[in-house]
This record gives C-alpha cells, structure tokens and sequence, in this order.
C-alpha cells in the first residue's frame, strides 16, 4: 500500500528547525518527515513552502521567518558563499561553535553510549575568516572573459567569485590576479562538455608563515599559449611568488589534477611550517589547509599521547607524517602508516627536512600494515589514529584490541564514525577520558574531535 506522506508539492507550512543537514540547510519534522530548508537554523520558526516531495524526505524554501535564532546574522547567507563551502555564514561565529560541540556531544551519546563522558567546549579560532592556505578554482568563460569560482552545486555552471572569505588574502589575490593575466593573454578556457579548450583549475598555496606562494596552472593541452608571457606577468605582479607550476590533465574528469607535472619557473617545493616543524609543500602534496587550528589540535594530540621518551608510537593514517614528526620529538621511536605512496615520500623528506631520525614511515593499509606488525611481535604503548571520514577499518580496531597499547589517541574529522568505533574500543576494554573537539573550519559544517582512551587494566 502506497504510504500518504503528510506533506505535499506546494504545500505551505508553519515548521520548527530542530537541527541542519550536512550541508548546512535547516531540518524541520512534520509527523516525522524530514524537510530540509535551506538558511533554515535550529530553533526558528518559519512559513516553508515545499517544493520538492521524495519517499524519505522533502525540501522546502523558507517563506517568512516568524522567530530569528539569536545566532543568525543579519547578512544571508549568499549563494556565492554558499557554493564556495561556507555553508554556516550566516551563523555568528558563538552559533557556530555551540552548534559543532553540541554535534559531538549528541552523537557520542547517540551512536557511541557514552554517556558520561566530558566533552571540553570547543576550541574555535580568534579569527575564524580567511584562513585556507589553499584554493583551486575551476575556469570558465562569460560575456568573452574568463571567470573562475565554482560549480553550482549538481551542475557545470561555474559561479565566479572575486573573493572567498575563508581563503587567505594572497591566495584570493592569486587567483584573481592569474584569472586577468590569463584572460588579457587570451588564454581560452576549457569546456567539459565539448572537452575543448585549455585552462582547467587555477591553483594557489601559500606558506603563511613563510610568505612563499606557489601558483599552478592546470590546463587540458600540454602546452600554454604564451606561457612566457604568463610566466614573466606572474613574478611581476604577485612579487611572494617562489614556484610556478604546470600540470596537464587531458582527461575527462572531474580530478583536478592530471598526471604530468613541470615546474615552469622556481621552485618545485614551497615550505610552511607547523610549530617548529617544516614542511615541503609541492604543487600535488596534501597539506592542511589550516595550519594555525591544525597547530592546536595536534598540540592536544601530544598531550593526550602523554610521552616521557621511552614510547614506541604508532600513527596510523599519518598522511605526510604531520602528527608523526610532532610525536617523534617526544617518543622513542614513531611508526607511520598511510595508504597514498607519495604522501608516505612526503612524510619521509620531511622527517629528513627537520633532522628528524627516529621515525619510520610505510605505505600501505593501516588495517594490513599493523595486523602485520603484531604478527611479527611489534606492538606500541602509545597507538595515534587520525582516518578519513569512514573511521577506523574493523581490522585495525580488532588489532588495537589484541595489543593492548596503554592510551589510544582518536583524532577524527567525523563524530558519526568517531562515535561507532570508540563503542568498539570501550567493549574491548578501554575507556574515554578526553574529549576535545576543535574547530578547524570555521563557516563550514567540519567539527574535528581529538579524544584520549586509556586501557582499563583488568
Ligand atoms: N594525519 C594526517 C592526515 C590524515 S587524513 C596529516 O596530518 O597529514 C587521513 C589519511 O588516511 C589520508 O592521508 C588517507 O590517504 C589515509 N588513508 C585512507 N585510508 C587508509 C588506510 N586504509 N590505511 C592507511 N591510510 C589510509
């Protein structure tokens, strides 16, 4: 029998927002079923009107708002902002945190049973705007000029966007200034769907606290049209310049990057650091995007790890081996394991870059490398895991079991899946002391938590 849902297209309704969805719209409940509205907050009233019905759930449009949360700011949240993945603009930023450390808190009671657990309030930035280290912007064409920004969300519109408030100011002012050089060269973009043209993504980093700004440019040919000139007006007008690179992807993707990479002036590496340590950032590295919250939260990392001098470590999903080269100026020895194989090359040039000897980096699955370790007799007192959105792989968790390391330290970019696998650890006889969630992207939905675990001795 075909179920009557309680609402229906074009219907009009008065809703109460209780929560938002990830991608930061406000979720209503008639009866039960869930409508998501855009720029709805939790804790307002609100006329909806309904303008799309699924089995699971429904999307509204605010009409009129009856009750403001004492949270929104008087600015809307712009489309631009929005597509730019600022998706709680329009949130102050006191809103912001309270929304993020009530998310882990509500989770780790919901999913993870943990119901007596601390959690600290959250550490949010002094200055939550124009921190990305980072942008890469994909180039379109309008009214015969180049424009770079965004995808319309579920499109191949690109939005243009003079400046995003969440990058830094010489990252925003690199693209835009490589945006004009490139449209007065008349370099023509690239078109997805004919897979014609030329200019893909324009790419900035830029070391905050050394000042170095590395430029990509990412085109579907293998050659630029007056590259020299474009090289030549980039060192001119961007005098913090230290690499220029090119990289081709021919393919049809959605992956920015391709596979041929050349350094059309400068350096290949720009270096930045975190606390005392350097890194090498090339045009394909992974690096955090916020290097002063990435500061704190690995900070806490080191705390909870707690480490006089004669612990053997284990950072699993180390990535370039950031928590690792922090851990190791603490430890006896550190062991890192990642999957991606030029993250693992990263992690060992660094480890190299700071006369760093006591760590050793693997590439390969955490939840193969480890269970192997063990086999073999190798077993650490401190165990460091910081995975992707999917938590921990069970293998590993059953590993962790098995060697007993004394404290585990949990640092996690997804409450949902921290929740599932601390429940796991707790069954399996550890207990969760610390729970410190930071806030590593302000105007962003992103919470990340670093939570401590001990072994209860039995
Ligand atoms: N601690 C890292 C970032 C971790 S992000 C840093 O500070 O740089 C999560 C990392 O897990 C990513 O680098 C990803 O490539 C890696 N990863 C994903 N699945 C993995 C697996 N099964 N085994 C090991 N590493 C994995």
């Amino acid at each position: 029998m075909k179920r009557t849902l309680p609402v229906n297209k074009n219907d009009y309704i008065d809703v109460v927002f209780e929560d938002l969805t990830h991608d930061g719209a406000g979720v209503a409940k008639v009866e039960g079923y869930p409508l998501f509205v855009p720029n709805g907050l939790p804790g307002e009233k609100a006329k909806v009107k309904v303008i799309k019905v699924n089995k699971s759930y429904g999307i509204g449009r605010l009409i009129e708002l009856y009750e403001k949360s004492t949270y929104r700011v008087d600015i809307p949240a712009t489309e631009k902002n929005k597509y730019g993945g600022c998706q709680l603009e329009h949130i102050s930023y006191e809103g912001q945190l309270k929304y993020k450390e009530n998310q882990v808190r509500q989770v780790l009671s919901r999913i993870g049973k943990l119901e007596d657990v601390v959690v600290h309030p959250i550490i949010g930035m002094d200055h939550p705007w124009h921190y990305r280290n980072k942008a890469q912007v994909p180039v379109g064409e309008k009214d015969g000029k180049l424009i770079a920004g965004f995808f319309k969300p579920r499109s191949h519109e690109i939005v243009d966007m003079d400046e995003s408030v969440i990058q830094l100011p010489e990252v925003n002012e690199a693209i835009q200034t490589v945006k004009e050089i490139c449209s007065e060269l008349s370099i023509p973009a690239y078109h997805e769907e004919s897979h014609q043209g030329v200019l893909r993504h324009i790419m900035a980093r830029f070391g905050k606290q050394t000042g170095e700004l590395m430029v990509v440019i990412i085109t579907k040919t293998a050659d630029i049209p007056h590259k020299n000139k474009l090289v030549e007006e980039i060192i001119s007008r961007l005098p913090k310049v230290k690499s220029i690179v090119h990289n081709v992807n021919s393919k049809r993707t959605n992956v920015i990057l391709g596979e041929k990479t050349k350094v059309l002036w400068g350096n290949e590496f720009i270096y930045d650091y975190i606390g005392d340590v350097k890194f090498a950032i090339s045009a394909l590295s992974f690096y955090q995007v916020n290097p002063v919250q990435t500061k704190v939260l690995y900070d806490k990392a080191l705390e909870y790890a707690d480490l006089s001098g004669t612990e053997s470590v284990i950072d699993a999903y180390c990535g370039i081996g950031t928590i690792s080269l922090f851990l190791a100026q603490k430890a006896k020895k550190v062991f890192g394991v990642e999957v991606v194989p030029e993250a693992i090359e990263d992690a060992k040039r660094n480890a190299k870059l700071n006369g760093i000897e006591n760590v050793e980096f693997t590439a390969g699955e955490a939840e193969i490398v480890i269970p192997n370790w063990y086999k073999q007799g190798n077993a650490a007192d401190v165990l460091v895991v910081d995975p992707p959105r999917k938590g921990c792989d069970e293998a590993l968790l059953r590993t962790i079991l098995e060697m007993k390391p004394k404290r585990i330290v949990y640092v996690s970019c997804n409450p949902s899946t921290l929740a599932r696998d601390l429940r796991i650890l707790e069954d399996g006889g550890y207990k969760t002391l610390e729970v410190q969630p930071v806030d590593m992207f302000p105007q962003t939905m992103h919470v990340e938590t670093v939570v401590l675990m001990s072994r209860v001795e039995k």
